[in-house]
């Protein structure tokens, strides 16, 4: 069965005239899929029968089955728990503000990185999403919402760079300007410094914003929080950044989140500055959220606030992450480690 959501247009073409179809019912289906967003054969009325017919024998149409959806009283977002095809859990998340509107989407079932303050990995990784899994995240919240998605964030569950060619093809898809038309500038790709694949993905030349969660000023300390960084060194790190910003132009997002006593010091805060001034880039505060199986603490309110005022003296732009959701385990995996837990009964 040919997963027929995960293929570019041009591969929907020739599957299409494979079948001795004309061109225009691969552009037919390609608009019922991706721009009107539409789930099965049934919704696509301009289709003859004998290609419905053979679309049913040849392709399977991927979709998500919603387990959960838990609405934040506070600021409405919403986080979903979805069922794969095969029964595994995602999480994806709906945030909004003003006109923005954002969904973090989750790249793999679980996530093989082992980062010390995320509930995502505590499972291990069950395995990696195809594209149509990817793109369904998108287009369910897409249906449930009124407003225009205006972002796409890739920093759900799992490690995208780990997740390369499906992460690819879900972009080639979800950029199409015959399809659902997202620009390039509204994506995010999250990554915990997977230095061969961000170089790899700088030489693509796409206007997508990389986000490196970095979460230390130095090899010493991140090593204590992220096993990653046991592979590769802040310099390495460092250096592939730059290479993204010399071949996309596209300001780079550090994400940091604040441990206390561990990573947010005001000497890390200096640290980090000498490490990045006169980069390009942004840094994205965030106290380390507490999920209940990791000791970590996340800083204090003033302990954030004064390392964020250090990054300004040194003229760092630096924001600190809105919280929201935090009323319905807004963290990266913790809704889905909440459904796995309750099943198994510890
Ligand atoms: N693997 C990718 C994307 C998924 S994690 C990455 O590492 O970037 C998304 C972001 O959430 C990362 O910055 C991650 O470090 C952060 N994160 C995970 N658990 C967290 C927690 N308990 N508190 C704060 N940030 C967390």
């Amino acid at each position: 069965m040919v997963d027929i959501k995960s293929l570019r247009r041009e591969e929907l073409y020739n599957f299409i005239e494979e079948k001795g179809e004309k061109r225009y019912r691969a552009d037919q289906l390609f608009s019922w899929m991706h721009e009107k967003l539409k789930e099965s054969t049934d919704e696509m009325s301009n289709i003859p029968k004998s290609l419905k017919e053979l679309i049913g024998r040849e392709a399977e149409f991927i979709t998500l089955k919603t387990v959960d959806c838990q609405v934040s009283s506070r600021d409405g977002t919403r986080k979903y728990l979805f069922a794969l095809p095969d029964g595994n859990l995602i999480e994806s998340v709906y945030m909004e503000y003003h006109d923005w509107s954002s969904i973090c989407i989750s790249s793999q079932a679980g996530c093989s990185m082992g980062c010390r303050f995320c509930a995502s990995t505590l499972g291990g990784c069950k395995r990696s999403l195809t594209a149509s899994e990817m793109l369904e995240q998108v287009y369910r919240v897409q249906r449930d919402s009124e407003k225009r998605l205006s972002n796409v964030v890739i920093m759900g569950s799992g490690e995208p760079l780990d997740n390369y060619d499906n992460l690819l093809r879900f972009l080639d898809i979800l950029t199409d300007e015959k399809g659902f038309n997202l620009g390039e500038r509204h994506i995010t790709v999250s990554t915990c410094g997977l230095v061969p694949e961000i170089r790899r993905l700088a030489d693509e030349k796409r206007a997508i914003t990389l986000a490196v969660s970095l979460h230390a000023p130095n090899d010493e300390v991140r090593k204590k929080l992220m096993p990653v960084a046991e592979r590769y060194s802040m310099k390495e790190i460092m250096d592939a950044v730059r290479y993204y910003y010399d071949k996309t132009g596209r300001r780079i997002t550090f994400e940091y989140a604040l441990s206390e006593g561990i990573n947010d010091s005001l000497s890390h805060a200096e640290e980090l500055s000498g490490l990045i001034k006169g980069m390009n880039c942004h840094v994205n505060l965030i106290p380390v959220n507490p999920v209940k199986e990791r000791k970590l603490k996340g800083s204090s309110p003033s302990a954030t606030a004064a390392f964020k005022s250090k990054l300004e003296k040194n003229g760092i732009n630096v924001t600190i992450r809105r919280e929201m959701g935090r009323d319905i385990d807004g963290a990266c995996g913790q809704l889905r480690r909440k459904h796995l837990e309750a099943d198994l009964h510890v």
